[in-house]
């Protein structure tokens, strides 16, 4: 007997999901559709704020696999502009509305998984919709953003919101040739940060010319005669402009999930065990949408990460098709850059490490990225969370110039892995002048952490300087 997949969500946790189960089960084994109220799937959201910059030339370019591919090379009945509006569990029906016609239709399922991503959470202000306000979450946002660049040479943005998002749309906009001023209610942008590295990103943003402004909440958008924007309005007064950018963070789109009686989780995702099983039988959820395990604090949390999403929609594919697959947790683990500014972090913050009731210490260095002779190294900073008296490391964060960032690999590695910083000390890294100091920075961070805690299994590790 042929089962039914409906999967909701044609992007990263949907589709990888959908093509693995298709890998596993024939089509006469398993019927799959997929409804995707949008006109794309597989795209890179991650890519957009570079297709805005103009790094990448075309909105092709972020489609990894169109919806033509998935219906001819693997018989996935795709159907693009179709949005599902309500399940029902207990008949297993989801209603669609096809958006294109309005016809409203019902399919029935076997299985059903929901990888509906996140929504961005909009400042509670009026005007958000006036012409030349943009959100950044869809390719249609990005065409909207360079449709509005195109036709109105502006000369002025305000992005709204310094986290990952804001930041690299600051740098897109600044690569575009506007003058950006960059706004946060916080008082340090990247506030997933300790404060100590959020001052030095602060720092670093003003001297690339971004007029950031902290501790300033939007509190109005004003438009010009012509209907479009004309300013944005902060406690501290008026910021006139020609184009805003939202970019003030995500949550999990659970409403359908919750709205059929699928539980959500303390974080706003829905709940999932660790094979992407919810507690409804036959409803799975994967990706932005999904509630899962952090490593470090056993706690549930939601994080809206593309590297998450397309593993969860995997392991949902491996046991919707049969076969089998656990989700080991997150650490949420994430990297950005702005300019040359490279930012990362992984694991537990001081304040999550607390709120888990760890009881922990901080350590941070400044190294070079290269050995300090070589042309172009750059400072670097990499903090370190630490549980007091064991030593275990909880969480790492890392702020500095080229290659910096990417070395919190090396932290969710050993995180991943339940080391101590003692530990972390005597792991045999490479290097050569061109990549990093003898004692990589990382190193000289666990080194340090350790040797704060009087626990320096690396002080008998040898030379410090070649
Ligand atoms: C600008 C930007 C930059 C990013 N950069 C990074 C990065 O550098 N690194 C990283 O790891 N992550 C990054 N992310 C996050 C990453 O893109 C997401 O984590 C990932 O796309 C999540 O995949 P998903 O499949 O869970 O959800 P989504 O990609 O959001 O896909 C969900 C899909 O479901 C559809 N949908 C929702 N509701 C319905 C419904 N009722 N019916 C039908 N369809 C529906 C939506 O249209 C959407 O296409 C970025 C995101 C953005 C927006």
């Amino acid at each position: 007997m042929v089962r039914d997949l409906v999967v909701i969500g044609g992007d990263a946790a949907g589709m990888s999901a959908a093509s693995q189960a298709r890998r596993l089960l024939g089509v006469d084994e398993l019927a799959i559709t997929v409804l995707e109220r949008g006109d794309t799937t597989s795209y890179a959201a991650c890519g957009i704020p570079y297709w805005v910059a103009g790094l990448v030339p075309h909105r092709s370019d972020l489609v990894a696999r169109r919806a033509e591919v998935f219906r001819d090379k693997q018989q996935i009945d795709v159907r693009l502009h179709h949005e599902a509006t309500a399940i029902d569990t207990d008949a297993r029906t989801v209603s669609v509305r096809d958006l294109t016609s309005g016809a409203e239709l019902t399919l029935s399922y076997d299985d059903l998984l929901i990888a509906t991503g996140a929504q961005q959470v909009r400042p509670p202000v009026d005007g958000l919709d006036t012409p030349g306000v943009f959100g950044v979450q869809t390719l249609g946002d990005g065409q909207r953003i360079l449709d509005a660049m195109a036709q109105r040479s502006p000369r002025h943005a305000v992005v709204v919101g310094g986290g990952y998002i804001g930041l690299e749309m600051a740098e897109a906009m600044q690569l575009q040739g506007l003058d950006v001023t960059l706004i946060d209610l916080a008082p340090q942008p990247m506030t997933t940060l300790e404060p100590e590295l959020g001052a030095l990103i602060a720092d670093a943003i003003r001297t690339m010319g971004i007029d950031l402004r902290l501790e300033t909440p939007l509190s109005g958008i004003e438009a010009g005669a012509d209907g479009w924007v004309r300013a944005v309005t902060t406690p501290g007064g008026e910021i006139a402009t020609d184009l805003v950018i939202i970019g003030t963070g995500v949550r999990p789109r659970s409403e359908l999930a919750a709205a059929a009686g699928i539980p959500v989780g303390p974080s706003g995702g829905i709940v999932t065990d660790d094979h992407q099983r919810t507690p409804v039988d036959g409803v799975w959820a994967a990706g932005d949408c999904a509630e899962t395990l952090h490593r470090v604090s056993q706690l549930p949390v939601s994080f809206a990460l593309g590297t998450i999403a397309n593993k969860q929609g995997r392991i949902a594919g491996l046991n919707l098709g049969g076969g089998e697959g656990r989700f080991p947790g997150v650490l949420g683990t994430a990297v950005t850059k702005i300019h040359d500014l490279e930012i990362a972090r992984t694991g537990l913050g001081v304040r999550e490490a607390e709120a888990a009731g760890l009881s922990v210490e901080v350590s941070s260095i400044t190294a070079g990225t290269r050995a300090h002779y070589y042309p172009q190294s750059s400072e670097m900073t990499v903090l370190l969370v630490i549980e007091s008296g064991s030593g275990r490391l909880l969480g790492g964060q890392i702020v500095g110039g080229l290659g910096a960032g990417k070395r919190i690999d090396v932290l969710a590695t050993a995180l991943w892995n339940r080391m101590q910083v003692e530990d972390l000390v005597q792991m045999d890294l490479a290097y050569a002048p061109p990549f990093s100091p003898v004692w990589d920075p990382v190193l000289t961070a666990a080194r340090s952490a350790a040797g704060n805690a009087g626990r320096d299994a690396g002080k008998d590790a040898g030379p410090n300087a070649r």
